[in-house]
């Protein structure tokens, strides 16, 4: 189980933290993917926007590979059953523990003027959102990983006081490791709201692709053999690593290693290896948002799918806790 929020444009951070790794499981698994529209009030959007940016979302998972007929692919808002188990869970949250959580922290100080009780209880309507199909791997970025902390501690506190109900989720990543896709200016992770310049989304154009990639900073290149690399140029190398054939990095470490790299070589040679990845993503997206007959029956049949393991849960859940009179 996963979401996304519809707060604007999915990016190559979005794509490899998280949408990857959907693309695999759906193979493997039972999965449940949906469009986090309630997560998203939090920060008090324009709700105007958000029909448009939700459908976006749901295009851009499928353009990346997502199968609806595979997936159970929904919208948040349309799984009631979530705002009832977010309710019992709020129950189980401490304020103080969610005072601490460094998103909200992070928020807080971006915006002092709206400090909500949604924000401070993101964590808690996150855990809802996994227990909801009782989940047990959820695929997500490194910065989730607070957030699934909360949710097995919400398991263990319900599993406690009421009776075994929950698995204990945890972050799942095929490749072992949780993935963070850095700025391409180097200062933090790229994402939807930080620095556009800095951040590549899967709809840029090639010409757009082609300029952020180029713009990225670099320096005369090493002097002394075998030297480490300066953050920023590990980024690139990071970077590179995602969307590169394995021959064309290991050229760039060599010639960096003997001190011969080009950076303006490889920045070309990264710009069009993504222009290569990029590209055909974005044409497809852009089909996909053409035919709104079809996103809303994906996500009518969606919502169908995940309120039959929802309403499952929550029987189970009103049950353990005695609401069964
Ligand atoms: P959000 O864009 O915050 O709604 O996040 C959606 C998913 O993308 C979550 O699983 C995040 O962990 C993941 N994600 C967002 N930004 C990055 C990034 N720069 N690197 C890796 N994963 C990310």
């Amino acid at each position: 189980m996963s979401g996304i929020r519809p707060t604007g444009f999915l990016h190559l951070g979005n794509y490899f933290g998280a949408i990857r790794n959907y693309v695999k499981m759906q193979e493997d698994f039972d999965c449940y993917f949906m469009v986090a529209d309630l997560h998203s009030l939090t920060t008090h959007p324009d709700t105007k926007q958000l029909k448009a940016n939700v459908h976006r979302v749901l295009a851009e998972n499928i353009a990346c590979g997502l199968d609806p007929d595979k997936v159970a692919l929904y919208c948040q808002s349309h799984v009631y059953e979530t705002a009832e188990l977010y309710l019992y869970l709020n129950m189980l949250a401490y304020t103080g523990e969610l005072e601490k959580t460094v998103t909200f922290k992070d928020k807080v100080r971006q915006n002092p003027d709206n400090i909500n009780a949604g924000l401070l209880t993101y964590p808690v309507l996150m855990s809802a959102d996994i227990l909801l199909h009782r989940a047990r791997y959820v695929p997500v970025g490194k910065d989730q990983e607070q957030h699934l902390e909360f949710a097995r501690t919400y398991v263990n506190r319900f599993n406690h006081r009421y009776g075994v109900v929950f698995p204990e989720p945890y972050a799942f990543n095929y490749n072992q490791e949780l993935v963070k896709v850095p700025s391409l200016d180097g200062s933090g992770k790229m994402s939807k709201s930080e620095n556009q310049m800095a951040t590549l989304f899967l709809a840029d154009e090639d010409e757009v692709i082609r300029k952020k990639v180029m713009k990225t900073k670099t320096d005369q290149g090493p002097t002394i053999l075998n030297s480490p690399k300066p953050d920023y140029i590990e980024n690139i190398f990071g970077l590179m690593k995602l969307v590169s054939a394995e021959e064309v990095m290991a050229k760039f470490e060599t010639d960096y290693d003997n001190c011969t790299i080009r950076y303006g070589d490889m920045k070309k040679q990264l710009a069009e290896d993504m222009v290569n990845f990029i590209a055909p993503i974005r044409n497809k997206i852009n089909a996909i948002l053409n035919d709104e007959p079809f996103l809303k029956d994906v996500m009518e049949k969606g919502a169908v799918k995940a309120r039959i393991s929802a309403k499952a849960t929550m029987k189970l859940v009103r049950e353990a806790i005695g609401l069964n009179y």
